[in-house]
C-alpha cells in the first residue's frame, strides 16, 4: 500500500518540491491548508490535481488530533511557517503560535493517536543566528537573533524533548537558504533573477540593491527537500545540517544572474542605503558532512546552475505572463 505523507506549507516554495518528490516516489500525499487559503493551490501548479487537500487552521489542536487519526500518515513533513524573517517582528506571538504551536500540537497528536509516524522538523540555519565560528554543524551553539529564528529554535527543542521522552521517530533538518524559480520575490534571489530577466527585456532598466558583500549559503530548494525525504528513511532520528558548504555574495548573486542573460550587472545596479542591513562577522554557512556521511546527501545542483533556472523560468514567465 502507498505511504501516506502529510505535509504542513504545501503550498510554499518547499511543499511543492518536496511534493513532487514523494509523488514521484508513489506516496499518497495530503496537504493541511487553512481554509482561508484555498486559492494558494495554484501555486502548487500542475500538481494540486495530484494532492489530496485537508482544511484546517493549523493552530487548531482539536481539528489537527482530528486530521492525524483519521489520515494515519506514515509521514508528516512541518513546513508552515512565515519565511520571510523581517516579517517575524510585526507579530512575534503569531509566529510564536503558527511555528512552534503547530510542531507540538501535531506531535502530541501522533502520540495520543499511538502512531508510529515519522516526523520532521523543518528547522533553521536563522536558529544558529549571532555565530561565533564559520561553518557551523550540528554542535555549534544556537543564538538566535529574531522572533522567527527563536520560535523555529523552541519548536526544534520541542521536537527533540518529545523524541527523548517518549521515543518518536522525530528529525529536524537545520536548512540553510535554498532557493528556486518559487522563491518569493522579497528575497534576494528571486529578487535578482526577476531583474536580471526584466533588464534583458528592455521592461525595466535599473536594479537596486542592499548590501553587496553580505554572504550567505545558497542552494536549491529541490536538492534540500531531497534531505528531508533521507531523514526519514534513515535508522535513527537525528538533525542534520544542510547546506551547500559554500559561500557567495550578493555581489557574485548579480554578476552571475547577470551573465545568464548575458549583460554585464555594474551598468544596471545601484546601492539603496534604505535596503542595507547589519553586516555579520561570522558567515551562516554549512558543515553538511554529517548529511553525507549518514544520509549519503549531496546538493547536486551548482550555484550557477540555480540562478540560471531560476532566470530562464523568470524570463519566460515574463514573455508568456504566466505565473508559475
Ligand atoms: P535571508 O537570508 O533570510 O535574510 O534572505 P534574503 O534573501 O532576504 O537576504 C539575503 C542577504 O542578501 C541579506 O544579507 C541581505 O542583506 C542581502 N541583500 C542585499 N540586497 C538585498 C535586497 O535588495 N533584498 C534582500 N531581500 N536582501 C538583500
Amino acid at each position: 500500500m502507498a505511504k501516506t505523507a502529510l505535509i504542513t506549507g504545501i503550498t510554499g516554495q518547499d511543499g511543492y518540491y518536496l511534493s513532487r518528490l514523494l509523488l514521484e516516489k508513489g506516496y499518497r500525499v495530503v496537504g493541511l491548508v487553512p481554509p482561508n487559503r484555498q486559492n494558494s493551490l495554484t501555486k502548487l501548479g500542475a500538481l494540486a490535481n495530484q494532492v489530496e487537500i485537508y482544511a484546517l487552521q493549523l493552530t487548531d489542536s482539536e481539528a489537527l488530533t482530528e486530521a492525524v487519526k483519521q489520515l494515519q500518515p506514515n509521514e508528516i513533513y512541518n513546513l508552515a511557517a512565515p519565511s520571510f524573517v523581517p516579517d517575524s517582528w510585526n507579530d512575534p506571538l503569531a509566529t510564536l503560535d503558527l511555528v512552534t504551536g503547530t510542531a507540538t500540537r501535531l506531535l502530541t497528536a501522533v502520540r495520543h493517536a499511538g502512531l508510529q509516524t515519522r516526523f520532521y522538523q523543518a528547522s533553521s540555519s536563522e536558529m544558529f543566528g549571532d555565530v561565533d565560528r564559520s561553518p557551523q554543524d550540528e554542535n555549534t551553539p544556537f543564538r538566535p537573533k529574531n522572533p522567527y529564528a527563536a520560535a523555529k529554535l523552541h519548536a526544534h527543542w520541542t521536537m527533540v524533548h518529545q523524541r527523548e521522552r517518549y521515543g518518536l521517530f522525530a528529525c529536524s533538518g537545520i536548512l540553510y537558504n535554498h532557493e528556486s524559480p518559487r522563491r518569493p520575490a522579497n528575497f534576494v534571489t528571486r529578487k535578482v533573477s526577476i531583474a536580471a530577466a526584466s533588464i534583458k527585456l528592455g521592461l525595466t532598466q535599473v536594479l537596486e540593491m542592499g548590501n553587496l558583500d553580505a554572504k550567505r549559503d545558497w542552494g536549491y530548494a529541490g536538492d534540500h527537500v531531497e534531505a528531508m525525504w533521507r531523514m526519514l528513511q534513515a535508522d535513527e532520528p537525528e538533525e542534520y545540517v544542510i547546506g551547500t558548504g559554500q559561500l557567495h555574495s550578493v555581489r557574485e548573486l548579480v554578476a552571475a544572474a547577470f551573465d545568464c542573460v548575458g549583460l554585464d550587472w555594474t551598468r544596471y545596479v545601484t546601492v539603496n542605503p534604505n535596503l542595507l542591513r547589519p553586516d555579520e562577522h561570522f558567515h551562516l554557512v554549512a558543515d553538511p558532512s554529517k548529511a553525507k556521511r549518514q544520509l549519503n546527501w549531496e546538493p547536486k545542483v551548482s550555484f550557477e546552475q540555480l540562478l540560471e533556472k531560476m532566470v530562464l523560468k523568470d524570463l519566460q514567465r515574463l514573455q508568456t505572463g504566466s505565473q508559475y
